[in-house]
């Protein structure tokens, strides 16, 4: 019997897991119906005075309680506090969540979507001239400060999931708390989970509280004895075990990212093809930021009758989107999470433990139909002595060079000064001024350049904004292609687990000399967008038209800050240069065993999916860290190191850049250069 072996086979136990009765989670059927029975619906009326007497409201909620998809809906039905003339914004930190409440939204309130309710992410408007509704990222609505500055389109601003502190909600904070002194007519609504709302509050000069009663029922939780070696394993036998000896109920998985949840599904549907009619069908779903439209709504659909639902999810099922019908929650406790060494200005993206409120907020997901039981694959004790109490807030561990850009961009020149929640790291701030300096956005006053002014137009990194406005008179056409593949992120080759070879194969045709930009630019050229073309070559096809549409739209943005888009042909030699102008801080060079950064001497490595990674060539440039076993750069390109010199003379001596393996570089170019810089 499965169970027995697998049990055997891994260490994992839980306290007192034993099989409950069965029980059933009636759906009702009409949309005014399933409004009406969320927690939030008897508050209506209490919530929309409240809304009228106070400019500013802090809304605190369990999840799962109504907050994103009703407010909106109430405020629309609602004449006294809402004009048709003016918007509704409701920003979500994450794009996903954005689109697919929209998505509901519009079902509930039978429009279609993009006309009176829509959506705007980057690269992505789906909204109208009829829109009244707009859910939105954070940072759409930080960039529309840019042409609007006290935002006098909107009538009402929601920024939602406040608490997960991500930076550009906590910039609009800032922005908005100031704006709201002077726009009397404008209503703020900052809305959280049941989490740091005094803060909130506090920091609104005091704003009024509403409070939605939580509807929870109790989750049990369990730890496992000894820590796990290895998490991913034991999820998927977390999930087996529960899929046979539980009581009928979905399950979530928590993971850290696209390519553990896709190796966990296919872990998950290849045991099931194992066993084939032995088990009960297991509906496996996975959703992560990536994750194409139509495969995100999946997770929303019903369970079919005796079946079964497991959800394997990233951080964004922890508040951003409920599933309704969850009883059980495996957690792994970990998250992924970009950290920030502001010493060396190094920026990667790390699996850490999550924080003991994360997990908190994981738990709950099982409790909001019925009692439900988290499975936390790690000991009590680590809950209580290896985890921290909550997650720091993006706006520490981050590069500040965008925002600071932003900021700079709307003339607020003292960012000292600027009313932050809780105020970045000085060191960080600092470096983002020089980075912005190194770059040419700024000038040695801090002021911003033309440079700056045309860089901060692009919604883009100012590294990659920087890199398409040196492509200008030579291949901004290449460039381009370039700056939109980067941008769809690693979700290009498709690699599936019984065709490796296959995948690595149809990869490997695409190498051209020189790097990793110039195999996606080839992929670009070659592709056609045809379906059948992208199949045969493993490239994901959907990835693919949305570095089209990226493109398209970048293109469509050069004409403002009058970039003629021109082709260098053949030679790619101006592309690398034009590289380097942006990521001259991401540069390595090569170094026993591995490569070093050239500023800090960090020790980094070529990923081993990179074309790069048997040439191991002397000088890099690499568009980001990723740390897993180790530190990989992923995405590189060889440079000359003399064209450092030539793009980043602020940044860069030449002494600096002298090779120690072989004293190959002129004397004479290293003389002058060092003069200039
Ligand atoms: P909150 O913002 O308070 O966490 P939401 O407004 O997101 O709550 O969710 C309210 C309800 O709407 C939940 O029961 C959730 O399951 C449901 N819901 C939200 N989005 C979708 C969707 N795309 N499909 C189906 N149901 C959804
Ligand atoms: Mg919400």
């Amino acid at each position: 019997n499965f169970t027995k072996c697998d049990l055997k086979s891994s260490n994992l136990y839980y306290h007192g897991m034993t099989p409950k009765n069965s029980f059933s989670t009636g759906r009702s059927t009409t949309s005014l119906e399933v409004r009406r029975s969320l927690p939030i619906f008897p508050f209506r009326e209490d919530l929309l005075r409240a809304i009228t007497q106070h400019q500013i409201l802090v809304i605190e909620g369990e999840t799962g309680s109504g907050k994103t998809t009703q407010i909106p809906q109430y405020l629309m039905e609602d004449v006294r506090l809402h004009s048709r003339r003016n918007e509704i914004g409701c920003t979500q930190p994450r794009r996903v969540a954005a689109m697919s409440v929209a998505a509901r939204v519009a079902e509930e309130t039978g429009v279609k979507l993009g006309n009176e309710v829509g959506y705007s992410i980057r690269f992505e408007d789906c909204t109208s001239e009829r829109t009244v509704l707009k859910y939105m990222t954070d940072g759409m609505l930080l960039r529309e400060f840019l042409t609007e500055p006290d935002l006098a389109s909107y009538s009402v601003v929601i920024i939602d999931e406040a608490h997960e502190r991500t930076l550009h909600t906590d910039i609009l904070f800032g922005l908005i708390k100031d704006i709201a002194r002077f726009r009397s007519d404008l209503k703020v609504l900052v809305a959280s989970a049941t989490l740091d709302t005094e803060r909130f509050s506090c920091f609104f000069d005091d704003a009024p509280v509403f409070r939605i009663p939580g509807r929870r029922f109790p989750v049990d939780i369990f730890y496992t004895k000894a820590p796990e070696a290895d998490y991913l394993e034991a999820c998927v036998v977390s999930v087996l075990q529960i899929h046979v000896t539980q009581a009928p109920g979905d399950c979530l998985v928590f993971l850290t990212g696209q390519e553990e949840i896709e190796a966990c599904c296919e872990m998950l549907q290849e045991r099931c093809r194992r066993l084939g009619s032995k088990i009960a069908e297991l509906v496996v779903l996975p959703i992560y930021a990536n994750l194409p439209s139509d495969m995100q709504a999946k997770i929303f659909s019903p369970t079919p009758p005796g079946a079964r639902k497991v959800v394997v999810a990233t951080n964004i099922a922890e508040t951003s989107l409920t599933i309704d019908g969850i009883i059980y929650v495996i957690d792994p406790g970990f998250c992924k999470q970009k950290s920030y060494n502001a010493r060396t200005g190094m920026e990667s993206l790390i699996v850490t433990p999550c924080s003991r409120a994360s997990a908190n907020q994981r738990a709950g997901r099982a409790g909001r139909v019925a009692a439900g039981k988290c499975f936390r694959l790690y000991t009590a004790w680590a809950f209580k002595h290896e985890m921290e109490e909550t997650t720091i807030p993006e706006i520490q561990r981050t590069n500040l060079g965008n925002v600071v850009l932003l900021l700079k961009s709307l003339g607020i020149n003292d960012l000292i000064h600027f009313d932050f929640m809780d105020p970045p790291p000085h060191e960080t701030l600092v470096l983002a001024l020089e980075q912005l300096y190194a770059l040419g956005a700024l000038n040695h006053l801090g002021e911003l350049t033309k440079m700056g002014r045309r860089m901060a137009e692009l919604p883009v990194d100012p590294m990659l904004s920087k890199m398409i406005l040196a492509s200008e008179q030579c291949c901004s056409e290449e460039v381009l292609t370039i700056a939109a593949m980067l941008s769809v992120n690693n979700s290009i080759f498709y690699r599936p687990k019984d065709k490796v070879v296959h995948a690595d194969n149809a990869r490997m045709n695409f190498t051209v000399p020189g790097g990793d930009h110039l195999v996606l630019l080839n992929v670009y050229n070659q592709s056609g967008f045809s379906t059948q073309w992208c199949y045969e070559n493993f490239i994901q096809f959907r990835s693919m038209r949305r570095a089209r549409d990226v493109r398209d739209q970048l293109e469509g943005l050069m004409e403002r800050i009058e970039v003629e888009v021109v082709s260098s042909l053949e030679d790619s030699v101006p592309i690398r240069k034009a590289i380097t102008a942006g990521y001259f801080y991401h540069t390595a060079r090569l170094s026993k065993g591995g490569y070093k950064t050239v500023k800090h001497q960090q020790t980094v490595y070529v990923h081993p999916n990179s074309s790069l990674f048997e040439e191991q060539p002397r000088w890099l440039i690499y568009h980001e860290l990723v740390f897993t076993t180790k530190e990989f750069m992923r995405q590189v390109i060889e440079i000359d190191s003399g064209w450092l010199l030539e793009v980043a003379p602020h940044y860069y001596k030449s002494k600096e850049l002298e090779d120690s393996s072989s004293k190959k570089m002129p004397r004479k170019q290293g003389k002058t250069k060092d003069e200039l810089g």
